[in-house]
C-alpha cells in the first residue's frame, strides 16, 4: 500500500477524483495530516465512515518508528529512525529564529568524502519522498510542535536522488500542508554540476548550499572524490549559472580541518575563487569522527578574519549537540556495525 505522504497536493486530488471522491476532500485530508497532526483517517471527523474505510484500504498513513533519540544540553535532538531495511538519522536543532530539521535523503552515501561519517556505509538505496516527509512529521509529532526550517544535509547526496528530493520539497512547501516556506528550505550538495543547473530552473525560492571544503583541485580531489568528475572550474561555472538564473545567493560550506585546508593561503585562494560570485562562506568546525584521522582546526578565527579582510562574506557555523553523537551519520554508523 502506498504512503499518503508520497503525493503532492495536485496528485492526491487527481487520485481522489479518479476514486470518485470530490476534490475538496483533498484539502480536508491534507489539512488533517499536515496542519492538525492527525495521522489516521479514523480521526478525520469531517469524513464519512465509508470514505474513511475507502481511504484506509488505499493509503498508508504511518509515521516512522523512533528507535533512539539522544537529547543534548543545547536542545539538539538526534533521532535514529527505523525503516523496513535500515536506520536513518534526523537531527533537530534549536536556533533563536526557530527549529530546523536536518533530514536524510539516502540510505548511506556513495560520494566518499574522506572526512564524513555518512560514507562509512555505502548507499543501499535512495529514499522515497514519503520517507523524507515522514522524518519531518515524526519529529513534529514527537516535539508537539512544527519545525520552521528544513535542511537537506543529513546522510546522502540529495542531487543523487534529485526527483524524490524535489518532490519532498514541494510536499512540505504546500500551502494546505506543512507550508514550510521555500526560503526556509536548504539543499546541500557536494557539487553535482548538471543537477545544480537543473535546480536553477525549478522556479522555487529554496536555498542552495555547496560543500566546497577546498579552494584548489589537488586538495579537493583528496577530500572529495566528486571533484575528479566535476572540478572547481566546472563547479564555478555552474554556480555562476545558478546565480544568474535565480538571482539567489548561494552558501558555500567549508569545514576547517586541522593542518589540511586551514592555512591562510587557502583563505586567499578561496577568496580568489569566489571573486565576483554572489555567495557567502559558512565555516564549519569539524566534528571529529572516530574512524577518520582529521581533527578540528585551531585556526578558525584567523581563517575567518583573512576572508573578511578580503571582503568575502563569512559566517561561522554554531556547533550543535557536541555532547551527543553529533557528526553526520555517526549514530547510524554505530547502530549498523553493532
Ligand atoms: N551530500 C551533501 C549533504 C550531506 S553532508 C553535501 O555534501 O553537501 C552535509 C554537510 O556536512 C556537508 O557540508 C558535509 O561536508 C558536512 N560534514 C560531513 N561530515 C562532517 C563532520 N564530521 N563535521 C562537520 N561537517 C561535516
Amino acid at each position: 500500500m502506498q504512503s499518503i505522504y508520497q503525493y503532492t497536493y495536485s496528485e492526491l486530488s487527481d487520485l481522489f477524483e479518479s476514486a470518485g471522491l470530490k476534490k475538496f476532500r483533498t484539502k480536508q485530508v491534507y489539512e488533517w495530516l499536515y496542519q492538525h497532526d492527525k495521522y489516521s483517517f479514523d480521526e478525520m471527523t469531517n469524513l464519512s465512515k465509508e470514505m474513511r474505510q475507502q481511504l484506509n484500504s488505499q493509503f498508508d498513513t504511518q509515521l516512522l518508528e523512533i528507535a533512539e533519540c539522544q537529547v543534548s544540553n543545547d536542545g539538539t535532538r538526534k533521532y535514529l529512525l527505523k525503516l523496513e531495511d535500515g536506520f536513518i538519522e534526523t537531527v533537530l536543532m534549536v536556533h533563536p529564529y526557530g527549529k530546523s530539521l536536518c533530514v536524510t535523503s539516502q540510505l548511506g552515501c556513495n560520494m566518499g568524502c574522506t572526512f564524513c561519517a555518512s560514507g562509512l556505509l555505502k548507499k543501499q538505496r535512495d529514499l522515497m519522498a514519503h520517507e523524507i516527509v515522514r522524518q519531518v512529521l515524526t519529529v513534529n509529532h514527537d516535539i508537539n510542535e512544527h519545525v520552521s526550517h528544513v535542511v537537506v544535509m543529513g546522510t546522502g547526496e540529495p542531487f543523487d536522488n534529485y526527483d524524490e528530493v524535489m518532490r519532498f520539497i514541494r510536499i512540505i512547501n504546500e500551502a494546505h500542508g506543512l507550508a514550510i516556506g521555500a526560503r526556509h528550505i536548504t539543499v546541500s550538495t557536494c557539487g553535482l554540476v548538471p543537477m545544480i543547473k537543473q535546480y536553477a530552473h525549478e522556479g522555487i525560492q529554496t536555498n542552495l548550499a555547496i560543500s566546497l571544503h577546498a579552494p584548489n583541485d589537488a586538495l579537493r580531489d583528496q577530500l572529495m572524490p566528486v571533484n575528479r568528475t566535476y572540478n572547481l572550474d566546472s563547479l564555478r561555472e555552474a554556480l555562476d549559472y545558478y546565480i544568474k538564473v535565480t538571482d539567489r545567493r548561494v552558501t558555500l560550506e567549508y569545514i576547517l580541518l586541522d593542518g589540511i585546508n586551514d592555512d591562510l593561503k587557502y583563505a586567499r585562494q578561496l577568496a580568489h575563487y569566489l571573486r565576483g560570485l554572489n555567495v557567502y562562506v559558512n565555516l564549519i568546525p569539524y566534528n571529529p569522527v572516530d574512524e577518520h584521522l582529521y581533527r578540528k582546526s585551531h585556526n578558525i578565527d584567523d581563517f575567518k578574519d583573512e576572508l573578511l579582510r578580503l571582503h568575502i562574506n563569512v559566517t561561522l557555523r554554531k556547533e550543535h549537540g557536541t555532547d551527543i553523537d553529533g557528526a553526520c551519520g555517526q549514530l547510524r554508523a554505530k547502530r549498523e556495525v553493532r
